[in-house]
């Protein structure tokens, strides 16, 4: 199957119908682009659910702060294309912003407490900006199923919250975070690091992953959370957050309960870099 480029409203429900209209089962991959191999895996599993995978490449303003990255955000779009042929996907909707929020657009998708913590607390309006693009793209292309990644692990269940919530016929479908051997998990935004914040950047995982095995093997959450932000703070992190929290809902949890979720959030720098495990 040859990739199909679709820029508007228009040509991407011309590409869905003849996908309808041959019977296949749909899967979204919806992106920001500066495709790596994380979001290939996705579109990998994609194909695995699915006959056809659709997938969206679209750098949304809504969800990126007044003072956030949204103008120096990485584009790549000849090399995200290139990626997305390679790995066998059908259809993809690249739009220029005003085909998804024209003039007069008004309207925004709010996911509520589960998105006010967390990133949230530290990212005001960004769950916001989340759940209407990707709610704007779920009823533009009505997969079968739609695939997110754990490496964002709060947008993962924002989005099951609101699927749920506004009865969205759509299967919603998490895949597993895909790091670099040092364990940073792959992200657009790793380009942002110098070579020296680089090298320190595999401490976050590693925080992370000295947290969770102090958590499970007894000690105080509250005290195992404190050493994780001490040892991050030590690395040259500035931290925005360390939580354990519970594994669906995101609730925060005092006292360790199988499975949970550990998630961080911390800066280098002027980067800032997300990242999580389960612990069980
Ligand atoms: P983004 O382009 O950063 O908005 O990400 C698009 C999708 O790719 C989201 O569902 C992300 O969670 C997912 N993703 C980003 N990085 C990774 C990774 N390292 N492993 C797996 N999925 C990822």
């Amino acid at each position: 199957m040859q990739l199909t480029v679709a820029r508007t409203m228009d040509e991407l429900a011309g590409g869905i119908a003849e996908l309808v209209a041959a019977g296949k089962r749909i899967a979204l991959v919806p992106t920001m682009g500066a495709l790596h191999e994380g979001h290939i895996s996705l579109v990998r599993q994609g194909k695995a659910l699915a006959d056809a995978v659709v997938a969206t490449i679209f750098v949304n303003p809504r969800q990126f702060g007044p003072n956030e990255d949204f103008a120096k955000y990485p584009r790549t779009l000849e090399d995200d294309l290139r990626k997305l042929d390679e790995a066998g996907v059908a259809l993809v909707y690249t739009p220029e912003t005003g085909d998804l929020y024209p003039e007069g657009y008004s309207t925004s998708v709010s996911p509520g407490a589960i998105g006010a913590e967390l990133e949230g607390k530290f990212r005001p309006g960004f769950f916001d900006g989340v759940a209407t693009v990707v709610t704007k793209l779920l009823l533009r292309t009505l997969p079968h199923v739609a695939i997110f990644g754990e490496k964002d692990y709060q947008q993962l269940c924002v989005i099951r919250r609101i699927v749920s919530d506004l009865d969205i016929a759509v299967e919603i479908v998490g895949g597993p975070t895909i790091r670099e051997k040092d364990g940073l998990a792959l992200s657009s935004r790793n380009s942002y690091l110098s070579a020296q914040e680089r090298k320190t950047a595999p401490a976050l995982h590693a925080a992370l992953a000295a947290t969770g095995r102090a958590i499970t093997a007894g000690v105080p959450v509250k005290t195992a959370l404190e050493q994780g932000v001490a040892a991050l703070a030590k690395a040259g992190f500035r931290v925005d957050y360390l939580e354990l929290r519970e594994t669906d809902t995101l609730e925060p949890m005092q006292e360790f309960e199988a499975p949970a979720r550990l998630l961080a959030a911390a800066w280098l720098g002027s980067t800032r870099l997300i990242d999580n495990i389960e612990v069980e």
